[in-house]
Order: structure tokens, then sequence, then C-alpha cells
């Protein structure tokens, strides 16, 4: 059976709503998709900033452990010192004890300042800690919440997605071939839009005036003509112009 021109006409119409049903529900769903990606890369990068100050805390703790050790071993150092206090005969000898005591302080000293350092720090880092661990559930939940929204946005348009897509199958099929591989042209080289209206002797894509007996075989839909300009199929106005 053949296909008229005011059908082909108006199954080209159909067809550019069809397809404009599918772009805008595909539009939904790569935002949804793309609201969750982006959401599971914040918590990726927070998670990497929790790793960091834990790496942190652990290698300050170890760090004041041995510095703790330091202070232990430096204090027992000076006692044995002192217990051979008693045991120097000379005063080079005295001397010697002495010089070897101030050492001993002084390594005391600056471990017990270094340890001071390192427990502010490891106080500070664990505070921190504690505000991204809070920012890590936070965005588990975001991500949680992204998925259920990607997830109901999914199913919500299953169904029209499908039915849309059966319609443009079959209009694809009723349409005959060399409309068919225009249409697609025109539309993968003009932004998803391939099929509009002519309205008061212009294109409503691109605006260009149209020819006046070229207007006319548009609003008589005798055959599939394009935009001179923009090469859109155009179809007559939806509503005939004011006047008729
Ligand atoms: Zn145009």
């Amino acid at each position: 059976m053949e296909t008229g021109q005011q059908d082909v006409l108006t199954l080209l119409e159909r067809l550019q709503q069809v397809a404009d049903e599918i772009d805008r529900l595909t539009a939904r769903r790569k935002e949804a998709e793309e609201a969750r990606a982006r959401a599971e890369e914040d918590l990726r990068e927070t998670q990497q900033n929790l790793d960091a100050y834990r790496e942190r805390a652990h290698a300050l703790d170890i760090e004041r452990r041995k510095r703790e050790l330091a202070i232990k071993d430096g204090k027992e150092r000076i006692q044995r010192i002192k217990s051979r206090m008693g045991d120097v005969k000379t005063s080079r000898e005295y001397q010697a004890v002495l010089a070897e005591m101030s050492s001993a302080k002084q390594t005391v000293a600056q471990e017990e300042q270094a340890l001071e350092r390192d427990v502010e720090e490891l106080e500070a880092v664990r505070v921190d800690m504690e505000r991204v661990q809070t920012r890590v559930r936070d965005l588990e939940g975001a991500l949680a919440e992204a998925e259920q929204r990607l997830k109901s946005v999914m199913e919500e348009t299953e169904q029209a997605m499908a039915g849309h897509r059966a319609e443009e199958q079959r209009i694809l099929g009723d349409l005959p071939q060399d409309v068919v591989d225009r249409y697609r042209l025109i539309r993968s080289r003009r932004g998803g839009l391939a099929v509009v209206e002519a309205r008061d002797e212009a294109c409503t894509a691109c605006y260009m005036r149209i020819p006046p007996q070229m207007y006319i075989e548009i609003i008589r839909r005798t055959r599939v003509l394009q935009c001179p300009n923009c090469h859109r199929i155009l179809v007559p106005p939806r509503e005939p112009p004011q006047g008729e």
C-alpha cells in the first residue's frame, strides 16, 4: 500500500513529536545518571580525604609512642647517671658526668617538646577527621538518594520510553525509505529537530522566508519540502493562520 503525501507529512510530524518525547525522557535519565555520578565522585573524594587524615593520625600515633619510649629511656638514663655521681673521684670525671647529664636532659626536653607538638597535631587531625567523617556520612546519604532517584526515573520513564520507541519504529517502517534517510540525516545534523512548521511564509526553526509558491505547496501538503536555508522538512502550521 502506498503512503500518500498527506500521510507522509502527518507521519513525519508525529515522528518528530515522538522523537522529541524520546529526547526529553533520555535527557531526564541522563540528568539523573549524572547526578548519581557526581554524588559518587563527591563521596569518593571525601573518602580519600578521610583516608589521608587516618593515615596521618596513625603516623602521629606511632611517632607519639616512639617519643614516649625515648622520654622513658632518657629519664632512666638520667637516673643511672645520678646514681653514678657518688662514685665520681676526680674533677675531670665529674665534668664528664655533668656533660653526659646535660646531654641526657637536653634529649628528654627535646623529645617532650616534640611529643607535645605531636599530641597537639593529633588532636587537630582527630577534630578534622570527625568533621570529614560526618561529611562522608552525609555524602553516603546523598548518593543513596541519587541512586534511588535514578531508579525511580528509570522506572517512571520505562513504559513511556518503550511506547515511544515502538511508535517511532512503526512510523519509520511506514515511511518511504528515502524520506526516512532524509529525516535521519537532518535530525543528526540539526540537533534532533528535523521536522518543523512553516508559519506565515517562514521556517519556524531558522526564520528564513519561504518563497510563496513553495509555501502554498506546503500548506496543500503536495510533497515533502525542505527549508531552503536549514534544510529541515517543513509541515503546515498546526493551527491555520489567522484569516483562513
Ligand atoms: Zn529553516
